[in-house]
């Protein structure tokens, strides 16, 4: 079966696949590099309660990557080469596990986006399938899809944060639950920085 890597973009999404993992006897530790999760707060607080998520199963993570990217995303400078935010926020993050696990010695890699309902699943596995050919590692792909809700059920169970949008500062201004959720940051300073 060999080592993987997998990439966890929160502690609520790694629930059910690191259960689902450890019970079969993975060889495996996490790995974040999220800069898409936007504001810094929500940066830091997605990634201590992964850390949580990981201590609850005993699994090590290895984070790459202190600072959210926000300005990046603002500037959509990506667009020349992408065709979407989204797009160019698949590839960054499975660029960097891909390199980071084909560098040391991982036989494979996968991710938690793949047991979300409401990220593009099939451009994740394309994308994916890409950065295995470029680092020559495996991608391991697993649908975790049908444990999403159980995966949340769990996160409630052991106190985990559970956000209520996707990550970058323009899936937070979408939000219908936008106001609740600038009201949660510690610093009531935080303002929309939306620039469009
Ligand atoms: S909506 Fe989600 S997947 Fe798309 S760019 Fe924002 S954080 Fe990334």
């Amino acid at each position: 079966m060999g080592k993987i890597l997998l990439h966890c973009c929160c502690g609520p999404c790694a629930m059910y696949p690191l259960d689902l993992l450890v019970s079969k006897d993975y060889d495996l530790d996490c790995f974040w590099y999220n800069p898409n999760i936007q504001p810094q707060f929500e940066f830091d607080r997605r990634h201590e309660n992964l850390q949580k998520a990981c201590d609850h199963f005993g699994i090590k993570l290895i984070s790459v990557g202190t600072e959210c990217m926000q300005d990046y995303w603002l500037s959509k400078e990506y667009l020349e080469q992408y065709g979407s935010r989204c797009e160019m926020c698949y590839d960054i993050r499975m660029d960097s596990v891909a390199k980071f696990a084909s560098e040391n010695g991982y036989d494979s890699f996968c991710t938690t986006l793949l047991v979300s309902p409401y990220q593009q699943h099939d451009k994740i596995a394309e994308i994916s399938d890409m950065k295995a050919s470029k680092y020559g590692v495996d991608f391991d792909y697993m649908d975790f899809r049908p444990g999403f809700r159980q995966g949340q059920d769990m996160a409630r169970e052991i106190g985990l944060y559970r956000q209520k949008y996707c990550g970058c500062i323009f899936s937070l201004e979408e939000s219908k639950f936008r106001d609740k959720i600038y009201k949660s940051f510690e610093d009531g300073s935080l303002a929309s920085t939306r620039t469009e």
